[in-house]
Formats: structure tokens, sequence, C-alpha cells
């Protein structure tokens, strides 16, 4: 079964999440932002082997620690989706803007496109690609542990941003009503920031895609 432990980095308060399956102890981090030392810390705390990195999208404080932890560790880089390029190549910039330490850009060891899967140990988690908050955004869904990790796609009362470029309204809200609804009502999800919550009760009430 997936296990997870998600801790909040930078100063945008991301929620990496370090899954694992608690058969074989092999572990991915999702969106390995930045704190690396505390990462590190985590990861050797849990007693598990880190064996790659999963990036739902490549926006700096998701993706800004990727090429060093990559480099350090020998770790292959999963995700984004393609359309998230223009994203990886602007890390440098995107750190300065925001006055993160420097980011390098990578390349990723794999792509990833809707309907993908990737295992982790014995687990495996399914790929959807979800654009709209950015154009190469994919959640990864354990349909085993009824979990998914969704990045800025959805969160607890609200929707991922879509005023930068690439963004969009329409996209986003067609990606959450498409690809994660069906996901089921139960499914718990850990978005990119704040707390968790269901599906179910994202339907019931969040202000942007109640009722839908
Ligand atoms: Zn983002
Ligand atoms: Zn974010």
């Amino acid at each position: 079964m997936l296990q997870y432990q998600t801790l909040p980095v930078t100063p945008f308060q991301q929620n990496c999440s370090i899954l694992w399956c608690d058969e074989t102890k092999d572990a991915a981090i999702v969106d390995p932002g930045g704190d690396l030392p505390r990462l590190e810390a985590a990861v050797a705390r849990l007693g598990v082997r880190l064996t790659q990195i999963l990036l739902t999208h490549a926006h700096i404080d998701h993706a800004g620690g990727t090429a060093a932890l990559a480099k350090a560790r020998g770790l292959p880089i999963v995700g984004p989706h393609p359309g998230d390029q223009f994203w990886i190549d602007g890390l440098a910039e995107q750190s300065r803007m925001f006055g993160f330490p420097p980011a390098e850009a990578f390349v990723p060891t794999r792509w990833l496109a809707d309907g993908d899967t990737v295992a982790v140990g014995r687990s495996v988690l399914a790929v959807r690609h979800c654009p709209g908050h950015t154009p190469g955004h994919v959640v990864f869904h354990s349909a085993e542990a009824k979990r998914a990790f969704v990045g800025d796609v959805l969160f607890a009362g609200s929707i991922g941003r879509t005023d930068f470029p690439g963004g969009d309204h329409a996209t986003l809200i067609a990606s959450i009503t498409q690809r994660l609804w069906p996901m089921g009502d139960d499914t718990v999800f850990i978005p990119g920031h704040g707390p968790e919550s269901s599906f179910g009760r994202e339907r019931r009430s969040n202000p942007y895609v109640a009722g839908t």
C-alpha cells in the first residue's frame, strides 16, 4: 500500500510529498521545490530508499530543488508534461523574480502524458494531464490508497491561479471536472498548498466548482 508524508517547503509553503511503498520501501519525492536538507532528513527518518523525483508542474516552488537533488542523489526526473518546457527553461529567472535560492533548469528523464503510469515500489500511480494552471500540469492518482497529488490544480476551497503565461480558466475547470471528479468523491487530495480535502467535499462547497 502507498504511504506518504507531506512537508511544506519554500517561503510559499508548498506541499512536497514523500511517497513510498510499504512493502519495498522504495520512495518518490513529489515537487521538491526547495529546503533540500529538510527533505533529505525526512527521507532518512522514514528509512525509505529514494528512487525518483516526480513533478506536477515546473513553477519554482514545486520544481526549484529538482536539478540539485537529482544531481546530488543521481535520481531520475519524471514529469511534468512537455507543455511545461518553457517554465523549466525559465527556472533561473523564476528564482530571481521570487527571491528564491538559484535554481537550475534540467531535462526530465521521462516526460509524462495523460494515461501514463508511474510505479513506486509495488504501488502504481495513474497520471492525468490537468492543464489550466500551467499547460503541462499533471496529477498523480493512487486508486488503491484513494489519494491524488494534484499540485496547483485544486485547493481546499479554491482552485489554481490562471493568470500566469499559458494559464486558462476554462481549461482548468475542464481538468477538474473531467479528470479529477471521476476519481471519486471519497478520494482525498493533497494540494500544492494548504490542507487536504476530498473531491466530494469540494464538489459540495468549493465556490469555484461546486455543483459541477
Ligand atoms: Zn504553480
Ligand atoms: Zn504552487
